[in-house]
Parts: structure tokens; C-alpha cells; sequence
């Protein structure tokens, strides 16, 4: 039964990287029938926010990842959080202090500092020899102490990683790194291998930060006799050529992207492709598409750079996709964050809206001319917006045909097209200069959603008879 796990830090803060790793994590296990693991991993508690992994339950939902254990879903290999396991680590500790494979160490911070300063670039070892004797006397004391992994000396060990294939590291390279802390809570380095191997992880989807410190844990994998998982190493996703997608980008989270206006399956989709390909050409795939054509061997080696462009462009197919209800659901917080209580047909707009918006964001801009002008009060309209290059139409023109306009937003809406044409007729204009003066003086806006009718429709006819008195007043007193 291939069982992954997604592994995350409670930070406060859900990295699209992040995501994209447990995405892979996910798709992995469903392809093959297995179980998707939530492991909170807060052993660095000095780094821990508050309510950090209630946002990252709430992301993994939005993406539409259902995990089958994990902290509040429950299991039976848990806790799955680190720092409730802290005496299944510090068992393990003894169990490699026995047998050789981790040793105490009592350096202080001052002795560490020198040991750098006088050249060394790794831990050197110092406490190793140190007697059982004394061990068990400064313990007794009371000295504060670490447990340090014991790395050969000599050799080299290599592994196969899936995407990167084998992987040879010298010992010389690794050094004995920290795995229980002076609080007693395990570092990564050795929670990491105890948790892996303690909920049956078979395969290990990770960053490929981890790549070349792998061996070590290996180490740990063999001293214990355990059977090491199956690696899988990710690269990552760049801003670009040589920068990582990162925080202070300001929106590298999946909470960024989805206040956006972004859909969290167009998320999905995209990230889904930054980094594996399906070999079917296929750009826009569904959670349960991208479960059936995941496969390991269609990752890729090098890294991919994010291209907001190009995700813009997938939300807007899925944009395009959704009913009239749920793009009316999803547009409303958007109206209320930029176009609050306005007096208009809030439904209908969102009919005008949804072929013209990319990510729910647009709404801003696409509705910029509810505001272009107050025709409430006493302010004198911008006669400027009724030249128009194209049509070569002017204030002037405006002024000719004002009453008519009115007339004709009184009469019937059957029957308003035919007196519009009528008006262009009588003075000899266009019938695109008509409906531009006609569009400009409902809306004081050059840019609008649609045409005269649609913003009847949208204002309700008194307020948009009360617009062209408004207009008609203005050029009269001009
Ligand atoms: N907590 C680690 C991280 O956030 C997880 C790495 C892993 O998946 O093993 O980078």
C-alpha cells in the first residue's frame, strides 16, 4: 500500500511550492490507491504561529486534497504532530546512543564559535571519545547536552531518487549533525526518518533542499534496520532564472492567490503543471484527470518559473465554465470589497462580468465606471468623453440628440434599437455615433460592460432617465 505525506511547518503560511509538493504527494497516492499523510512538523517551536495549521487544513480543503490521516482526522499512526511524539524520538536517540550510531555532546556555544573560527567548516567530533563515566557524571550535573548523529568518517554512500537518479554523497561532506536539541524536541534531520518510517511512509515527496542530506539519513534507515523509503526529489519553482518563488514576492501563498481572485482548482491546475508533465498535452485537467495521468517519471529534473500570465489564463477558462449562480457567489466578496451598495442590479452585472473577467480580481477595474461620475451631484459633466476618434462624434452632437436619447430610454425596450436608428436617420449621424453618445451620457464612462440597453438593465430606467436629465441639463447649461 504506497502510503506519502505532506510535512509542512506550521509557518502561518501555505508557500505555493508547498502546495505544489503536496499536491504530487496526493496524486501519487490516489493514482495508486494509497494513503495521503498530514504531518505537522513544529519541532522548531520558536518558529511557530499561531494557528498555523488550522491554515494549512483549511488550504489542503480548498485544493480539494482530502487527507486520510492527520491531525484532527485522526489515524492509527499518529499524533501527527511532531512535538506531541517527542518520546518516540528520544527512544529511538537511546536506541543509536547503544549502539554507536549517536553520541552525546556537551559543547557549549562559546567552544562551538571558537571551533569555526579557528577553520573548521563541520562539528569536530569533540565529545565522541568522551568515557560513559563522564557522560553519565555531567548528565548528572545537570549539563545541558545534545545528541549528535555519528557519521563515518570514511566512505560515501549512494541512493536512487527518482527524478534525479543515483545520488552519491561523501562522508567527508556531511557532518554530525544535531538530532535531539538541548530541549529534548528532535531536529529535522532525525524526526524526519522516525516519522517516515514510524507511519509507513513508502514513498518520500520532498524539496530538493533535501536531496544531498538524504544520506544521513539513510545512515539513520541502516542503523536502525529499517528499509528506506522510496525518494522523491522536487525542484523548485522560480520567480525566475535564478530566484526562488518566494514570500517576500509578496504573493508566492496559495491565500494570496485565491484573495486574487484566483479559483483553487485553477491553482491546482497550474501548479500541477509547473514541474511534471502529463504527456498529453493537455493544459487543463480536472483533480481526478490529474490523479489518473500522474506519474513519477513525468517529473521534471530542471526547475520551472511561475508565470502569473499563464494561470490568469487557465482560472479564466474555468471562469468561463462556472454557472451563473456560482460566478455570482464568487464575485460577491469582490463587489463588496471594491464596489459596495451601489444601486444597480448586482446579479445582472455579473452576467456582463463573467465572459469579461480573467480572475475575480478584474472586477476592480471592469467596474470602475459605477464610480466615473457622480450623477447625483451638482458636478458639471466631463463633455471631453463624448469624442470619440473612431466615430468622430463631439459635445455638439450630444446636445442634438439629448431629448431624443431620453425619449427613447422612456419607450418600450422592444422598441429602442428602431428609435435609436430613427435618430441617426433624423440627423444624418452614424448609428455607432448614436450609441456612443447614448452609452457615454448613461454612463459617464468610456469603458463599459456592455451597451446602452445593458446599462438600462443594469441601472433600472429611472435612475437611467434621471442620468440623461442629469447630462441634458449640463450641455444645456454649457
Ligand atoms: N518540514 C519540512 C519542510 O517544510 C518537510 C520536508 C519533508 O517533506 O520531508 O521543508
Amino acid at each position: 500500500m504506497v502510503r506519502t505525506r505532506f510535512a509542512p511547518s506550521p509557518t502561518g503560511y501555505l508557500h505555493i511550492g508547498g502546495l505544489r509538493t503536496a499536491l504530487y504527494a496526493y496524486l501519487f497516492a490516489k493514482k495508486n490507491g494509497g494513503k495521503f499523510i498530514l504531518r505537522i512538523e513544529d519541532t522548531d517551536q520558536t518558529r511557530e504561529v499561531k494557528g498555523a495549521v488550522d491554515i494549512i487544513i483549511s488550504a489542503l480543503n480548498k485544493a480539494g486534497m482530502t487527507y486520510d490521516e492527520g491531525p484532527i482526522a485522526g489515524g492509527d499512526y499518529g499524533p501527527y504532530v511532531q512535538s506531541q511524539r517527542k518520546e518516540i524520538y528520544l527512544e529511538y536517540a537511546q536506541k543509536l546512543l547503544d549502539s554507536g550510531d549517536a553520541y552525546y555532546c556537551f559543547c557549549t556555544k562559546d567552544r562551538l564559535e571558537q571551533m569555526h573560527k579557528d577553520g573548521a567548516t563541520k562539528y569536530d567530533k569533540h565529545c565522541l571519545r568522551m568515557s560513559k563515566a563522564e557522560i553519565e557524571e555531567r548528565i548528572a550535573r545537570g549539563e545541558p547536552y545534545v545528541i549528535r548523529q555519528n557519521i563515518p568518517e570514511h566512505g560515501s554512500s549512494t541512493y536512487h531518487d527518482e527524478v534525479f537518479g543515483d545520488v552519491t554523497v561523501d562522508y567527508k561532506d556531511l557532518e554530525d549533525n544535531i538530532l535531539i536539541k538541548s530541549d529534548g524536541m528532535p531536529t529535522y534531520n532525525f524526526a524526519n526518518v522516525i516519522d517516515d518510517h514510524l507511519m509507513g511512509i513508502t514513498h518520500c515527496i520532498r524539496g530538493v533542499e533535501y536531496l544531498m542530506s538524504t544520506p544521513k539519513y539513510n545512515l539513520l534507515y541502516d542503523a536502525l534496520g529499517w528499509e528506506r523509503p522510496v525518494y522523491i526529489h522536487l525542484q523548485p519553482i522560480m520567480r525566475d532564472a535564478t530566484h526562488k518563488l518566494s514570500k517576500r514576492d509578496g504573493d508566492a501563498g496559495f491565500e494570496d492567490f485565491l484573495a486574487k481572485g484566483f479559483l483553487p482548482h485553477a491553482i491546482v491546475n497550474y501548479i500541477a503543471l509547473l514541474g511534471w508533465n502529463p504527456k498529453n498535452n493537455r493544459e487543463k485537467l480536472s483533480m481526478d484527470e490529474l490523479i489518473e495521468s500522474f506519474s513519477i517519471d513525468g517529473l521534471q529534473k530542471s526547475s520551472s518559473i511561475f508565470d502569473e500570465t499563464k494561470m490568469r489564463w487557465l482560472n479564466s477558462l474555468y471562469v468561463k465554465e462556472m454557472t451563473a449562480d456560482e460566478f455570482h457567489a464568487a464575485a460577491k466578496p469582490f463587489y463588496d470589497k471594491y464596489r459596495p451598495n451601489k444601486n444597480i442590479d448586482y446579479r445582472y452585472l455579473s452576467e456582463l462580468l463573467q465572459p469579461r473577467v480573467e480572475v475575480f480580481s478584474d472586477i476592480n477595474e471592469r467596474t470602475e465606471f459605477l464610480d466615473a461620475f457622480d450623477f447625483s451631484a451638482d458636478t458639471p459633466f466631463d463633455f471631453s468623453l463624448f469624442a470619440n476618434k473612431k466615430w468622430k462624434t463631439d459635445a455638439g452632437m450630444a446636445r442634438d440628440i439629448i431629448d431624443e436619447c431620453i425619449a427613447a430610454t422612456e419607450c418600450d425596450d422592444v422598441d429602442r434599437a428602431e428609435k435609436l436608428e430613427k435618430i441617426a436617420e433624423a440627423h444624418s449621424l452614424k448609428k455607432g455615433q448614436v450609441l456612443w453618445i447614448y452609452r457615454i451620457a448613461l454612463t459617464g464612462a468610456a469603458a463599459t460592460p456592455g451597451g446602452g440597453d445593458e446599462m438600462i438593465k443594469l441601472f433600472g430606467k429611472p435612475e437611467a432617465l434621471k442620468r440623461l436629465r442629469h447630462v441634458k441639463q449640463c450641455l444645456y447649461d454649457n
